[in-house]
């Protein structure tokens, strides 16, 4: 049974979901940006394009069974998916913003009657119900951080990620309602009863972004450093050891490390006499 994954058609998470994909290994072959659903290439998968914010709708109803979206998305909806994987992308916050000048400084400065623009009207509305303040909610679809230079509202719910837009229009946050990331979401029902290609995916792309952010290092080392080089690199199984031919005073090895410690490591291992030092990335990580 085909399984049908939904992929964001444009705006800010569209293109490093479709790179995950790709360097899954799913071949979506040519043109797909301009399809609105692509058939994978030698894969019983169709990925089909929409907007990021109907993802969890479609996915719930069922008519798709499985999306990447940001979670503040899927929150919004308050639909009942099943969350697959994190994907370390697409970073934010949805925060309370106000202007510079209005002397708010928290929640409890916040009088009732306050108008708060939004694209997140149901967000906003439970969090303000949470906080006991009657606040009235204006449902924008887009430039919330416009609406209080217009006179539209007082105050904004929005998305804040860098808090270069707030700056720029004069804005400051208050709190933030929640954080959010971009994830893999299941239909509950097809997670089961497309077990085996949801975690096909869902594994492929794991191992992805945790080859990201590894480096394969390979070296010539002393043979009697072997020890020190052994505890340098405790992590994911030790590094594999080899012998070189010709030499009996050297060995080669190879090991995969953090992205963050390849500077350390390289330099450590040149102290230690080492040499042919190579890094080389990697494509798919499976532990
Ligand atoms: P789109 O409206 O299609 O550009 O997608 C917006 C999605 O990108 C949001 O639902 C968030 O999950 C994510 N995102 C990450 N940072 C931001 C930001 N600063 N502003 C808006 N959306 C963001």
């Amino acid at each position: 049974m085909t399984l049908k994954m939904a992929v964001p058609n444009k705006g800010r998470l569209n293109e490093r979901a479709v790179e995950l994909l790709l360097r899954s290994g799913l071949d979506l072959g040519e043109g797909w940006g301009r399809r609105l659903y692509v058939n994978v290439r030698n894969q019983d998968i169709e990925v089909i394009f929409v907007r990021a914010q109907d993802i969890p709708e479609f996915v719930a109803s069922g008519a798709i069974d499985i999306g990447i979206t940001g979670e503040d998305q899927i929150a919004e909806a308050g639909e009942d998916l099943e969350k697959l994987l994190d994907l370390d992308f697409g970073h934010c916050r949805l925060s309370v913003a106000v202007p510079e000048a209005s002397g708010i400084k928290n929640i409890d400065d916040i009088k009732d009657g306050c108008r708060v623009a939004t694209s997140f009207p149901s967000l906003a509305k439970k969090f303000f119900a949470s906080k006991k303040k009657k606040v009235d909610i204006i449902n924008v679809s887009g430039a919330a951080e416009i609406m209080p230079y217009l006179g539209v509202s007082d105050i904004i719910v929005d998305l804040v990620s860098s808090g270069s837009t707030l700056k720029t229009n004069r804005l400051v946050t208050i709190c933030d309602i929640m954080e959010s990331q971009a994830v893999i979401v299941g239909n509950k029902k097809a997670v089961k009863s497309k077990k085996d290609a949801v975690n096909g995916i869902v594994n492929s792309v794991r191992s992805v972004i945790v080859a990201e952010s590894k480096k394969y290092l390979m070296a010539d080392v002393p043979k009697d450093k072997l020890d020190e080089v052994q505890r340098m690199f405790p992590g994911m199984a030790g590094p594999t050891v080899m012998n070189i031919a010709g030499r009996d005073d050297m060995v080669a090895m190879h090991v995969v490390v953090d992205k963050k410690d390849v500077y350390d490591s390289v330099n450590a291992l040149k102290k230690m006499g080492a040499h042919g030092i190579l890094t080389l990335p990697i494509e798919r990580l499976v532990p």
